[in-house]
């Protein structure tokens, strides 16, 4: 039984939000979509979720967060930063100080404005990889802030927040979506759709999961 409410999902394409979508839609009857272009170094990563949340017939909002790209020049984002994994506990190239802080603030003021109490994200503990604000303490304390901030009953959902990767197949297979989450996501710091290049650290991720899903699940 879905509830007579409106979600607004944070949604980049990837496996985790289009998981995070397809969660949405089986628990509110109304859910909206939002994507952040901030000149990731694939606008495929747009075209990608455009195309998904067309497909599932989900009113999609691309917000222009270029300015990130002024803030915080990093590997998603500049050619010439090669996207490696921290070491010895450094934060990895990837990394937008303060960026899902402005992501999940700006879907506030989005769920704001659409009438949304329920705001959904895809950000997880588990495979904390020196993100501080996809802590789960993090987006607690950021429900309550936006709560104070504009006198709203905000929820914000974190479905993923304690899954593994192989955790996160099996919640895609639960929503039957499993097949549609493999081949129409986009994860891969090189653009390429579906199981991607296979060498990256998000494809490596990506793969590791699937594989131990599959394992489980066969
Ligand atoms: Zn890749």
């Amino acid at each position: 039984m879905k509830k007579k409410e409106k979600a607004v999902v944070v949604f980049s394409g990837g496996q985790d939000s289009t998981t995070c979508l397809f969660w949405a839609m089986e628990r509110f009857e109304e859910v909206v979509a939002v994507t952040f272009d901030y000149n990731q170094r694939h606008k495929q990563e747009i075209e990608c979720a455009k195309n998904i949340a067309n497909e599932l017939g989900v009113p999609h909002h691309i917000l222009d967060m270029s300015l990130l790209n002024q803030l915080a020049p990093n590997a998603l984002t500049r050619e010439n930063i090669q996207v490696k994994d921290g070491e010895n506990g450094s934060l990895p190239s990837t990394f937008v100080p303060g960026r899902n802080l402005l992501f999940l603030s700006f879907a506030g003021v989005l769920a704001s404005q659409v009438g949304a109490k329920h705001i959904v994200t895809g950000v997880c503990e588990t495979d904390f990889s020196g993100y501080p604000d996809c802590r789960d303490i993090f987006v607690k304390s950021l429900n309550v802030t936006l709560n104070l901030s504009m006198d709203q009953d905000f929820v914000i959902h974190t479905p993923l927040m304690w899954l593994d990767k192989s955790e996160t197949w099996k919640l895609a297979d639960e929503l039957h979506a499993f097949e549609f989450v493999r081949e129409k996501t986009l994860t891969c710091y090189n653009g390429i759709i579906a199981d991607g290049c296979g060498e990256c650290p998000a494809c490596k991720l990506r793969k590791n999961g699937l594989e131990e899903f599959l394992k489980i699940r066969n």
